[in-house]
């Protein structure tokens, strides 16, 4: 294990830039709805002598030698990913959400078939079908909303259309729906059509391993994630599948397989090369945690959280996208204040307070301006926060939003957002940088 001092005299100019990050993760408030903070024992676990092996293939069947760890790492992690969900099957080795995304598609789909994703301006990904991701340009995608009245999807509209386009699959599962997601309707409808019914949980995968969001795995033939999110992992992907199987003829193979070995060939040697057997052992770790009780407290709390502090800002006169949440993320419409996105997530980033702007249902706005915000509440309750800091938390960000102009006093909140975060320590000094 390489120790931080040694970093620190080996190359102290990176050393300073990670330290700085640490300080800067310490000091801010961060409601990124996507981040999170993973435990010293997962930054330990990332930054071990795992990352010099190379370890194609699976646990047993590896294309190299001298397996016999690295196997273990990974026979943990898919046992516990199994155990978290209640599924038959994971795969771990996904590098990211994006290639879990691209390793399912190759795996259900050929180029130029149809398939159906929520509009990225409605909260969907860029890789459920934007024309800026390879999703969009190897597939023909259609796709579905919220509803302008509701904020809520629009499931009738949903039906009718893909009652005309008959997609081979349907993806669900967003990164700015504040709601959650009930898929026995959407398996009715994929069956109905002969379609694939897929969930990407990467936002709320943490809410269903905490049984604060539905359950998604019954439904679907395939469900991937992200292991960083609401999930509190190192970054990285999964998929994971219930399907029985049967043998399938799927595009690209010579011989029949069921979709969970034809997921395993698609995640390598079909989109990724070696597995990152040091992230691997990581997310074992923290799916061992997701595994402990607390963990169920802490995604009890990061949905009480959130739902305070949109009741606190519906209080403050805000508009919320769908009127609220159910889950860890608020979609905050300033539209009818006259402010933007970016501009909004500018000035709070000067009072210390991490959001995103991003796009609402039906924004007037471009992508780079926005009319919304997201916020959400992942973050500070691992640090600790609780109900009563949320409604702080709502008074700190309608002051920035009202004096967005105020350097001065944006600087005053900045100091304000300082001293509501020293009582939340994070990563102490010594620098926590094993995972480096
Ligand atoms: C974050 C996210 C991804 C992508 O994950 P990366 O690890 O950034 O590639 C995919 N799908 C959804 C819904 C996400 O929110």
């Amino acid at each position: 294990m390489v120790s931080d001092k040694q970093l620190q005299q080996s190359d102290p100019e990176i050393y300073a830039t990670i330290d700085r990050e640490r300080i800067r993760q310490n000091n801010g408030l961060e409601l990124i709805a996507s981040e999170n903070f993973v435990s010293t024992a997962v930054l330990e676990a990332m930054g071990n002598v795992m990352t010099n092996k190379y370890a194609e293939g699976l646990p047993g069947h590896r294309y190299y030698g001298g397996c016999e760890c690295v196997d273990e790492a990974e026979r943990f992690a898919i046992d516990r990913a199994c155990r978290l969900f209640g599924c038959r099957w994971a795969n771990v080795q996904p590098h990211s959400g994006a290639q879990a995304n691209m390793s399912l598609y190759y795996t259900l789909l050929k180029p130029g078939d149809t398939f159906m994703g929520m509009d990225l301006a409605h909260g969907g990904h860029l890789t459920h079908g934007s024309p800026v991701n390879f999703s969009g340009r190897t597939y023909h995608v259609v796709s579905y909303g919220v509803a302008k009245e509701t904020g809520r999807i629009d499931f009738d509209l949903l039906a009718k259309t893909a009652r005309e386009a008959k997609p081979k699959l349907i993806m669900t599962g967003s990164s700015a729906y504040p709601r959650v997601w009930e898929l026995a309707k959407f398996r009715e409808l994929a069956d109905e059509l002969g379609a694939y019914l897929v969930c990407d949980m990467a936002h709320f995968a943490g809410l269903v391993a905490g049984k604060v969001h539905p359950d998604v795995v019954p439904f679907c033939h395939v469900v991937s994630t992200t292991t960083h999110k609401t999930l509190r992992g190192p970054r990285g992907g999964l998929l994971i599948s219930n399907e029985p199987g049967g043998e399938l003829l799927l595009p690209g193979m010579l011989k029949p397989k069921t979709i969970t070995e034809a997921l395993d060939s698609w995640v390598f040697p079909g989109v990724q090369g070696g597995p990152l057997m040091h992230v691997i052992a990581a997310k074992a770790v923290a799916f061992g945690e997701a595994l402990q009780p607390e963990f169920k407290t802490y995604a009890q709390q990061v949905v009480k959280n959130a739902k305070v502090l949109a009741e606190s800002l519906l209080s403050l006169g805000y508009t919320l996208v769908s009127g609220g949440t159910d889950t860890h993320l608020i979609l905050m419409d300033l539209s009818s204040k006259g402010w933007t996105g970016k501009a909004a997530e500018k000035a709070l980033e000067k009072a210390g307070i991490t959001v995103n702007k991003n796009m609402v249902p039906f924004d007037p706005q471009k992508p780079m301006t926005t009319s919304g915000i997201r916020i959400g509440t992942p973050a500070v309750t691992t640090r600790g926060m609780g109900e009563a800091d949320m409604k702080k938390i709502a008074s700190v960000i309608d002051k920035t939003l009202k004096n967005m102009e105020n350097e001065a006093v944006l600087t005053t909140i900045k100091s304000e957002v300082a001293e509501l975060v020293r009582s939340f320590p994070l990563y102490p000094k010594p620098l926590v940088l094993r995972g480096v």
